[in-house]
């Protein structure tokens, strides 16, 4: 694997996503699949051969690419974290607007003046009125309400290979809303850079196909 944990891309005005930690990578894979026939590989190359057969193949081998675990923390606006989340075979933490006070940070568009400004001033005025109603005494579990769905939010996703295979494709495809693939092309050049065999062959066999 290249370079140093975590791995951060910058995605939209504010947010990232960041490799925390990797088990397993392109050698996982093999390893899974290996056992399965209690063969060896005689070079480099014949590992290389044996993923793009398994990505290749119809129906898949497909629990081999779940022995490769990611754990990727995301700084992402709400509306994002929400589509995310209903992806199941993950594992998710999120940071509470039930225990924590939110920050005053939410995603803005880029272009469409004088829009935007319209949009920052409601964001704006909704966090006047979050802090108002905290300083009323009101519970941050009831006073987050008031806010938009732009605001940012935190969550660590777990994730293994297949499962995040899956998220890749759903949501880099142009029918994905454009915030939510600029997270998914993000993370496809974190995957590219530590799995680059496995991710290789999801490129030529599973996009763009
Ligand atoms: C462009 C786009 C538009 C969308 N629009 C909407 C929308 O308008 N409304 C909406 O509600 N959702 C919408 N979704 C969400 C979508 O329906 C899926 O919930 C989401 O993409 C997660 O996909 P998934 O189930 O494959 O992933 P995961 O939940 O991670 O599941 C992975 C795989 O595990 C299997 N699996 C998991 N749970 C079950 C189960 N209970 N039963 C059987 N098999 C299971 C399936 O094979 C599944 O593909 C949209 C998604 C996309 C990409």
């Amino acid at each position: 694997m290249e370079g140093k944990l975590p791995i951060r891309r910058k995605v939209l005005d504010k947010g990232w996503v960041q490799l925390e930690d990797l088990m397993g990578g392109d050698a996982a894979v093999i390893r899974g699949a290996r056992i399965c026939y209690q063969s060896v590989a005689r070079s480099p190359e014949d590992d290389i051969r044996l993923i793009r057969r398994l990505m290749a193949s119809e129906p898949k081998h497909n629990t081999v690419f779940e022995h490769a675990v990611f754990r990727f923390g995301v700084k992402c606006p709400l509306f994002v974290a929400r589509q995310w989340m209903r992806h199941r075979i993950a594992s998710y933490n999120e940071r509470s607007l039930r225990y924590c006070i939110a920050d005053r940070e939410y995603y803005v568009p880029a272009g469409d003046p004088p829009e935007v400004e319209a949009y920052r001033q409601h964001m704006e005025a909704s966090f006047d009125l979050y802090e108002r109603l905290l300083q009323a005494g009101w519970r941050r579990e009831r006073a987050r309400g008031v806010l938009g769905m732009a605001v940012y939010t935190e969550f660590i996703w777990t994730v293994n290979a297949w499962s995040l295979m899956n998220w890749l494709y759903k949501r880099l495809d142009k029918h994905a809303q454009w915030e939510h693939r600029q997270y998914a092309k993000a993370v496809l050049e974190i995957y590219r850079q530590v799995m680059p065999v496995t991710a290789a062959a999801f490129e030529e066999f599973i996009l763009k196909r």
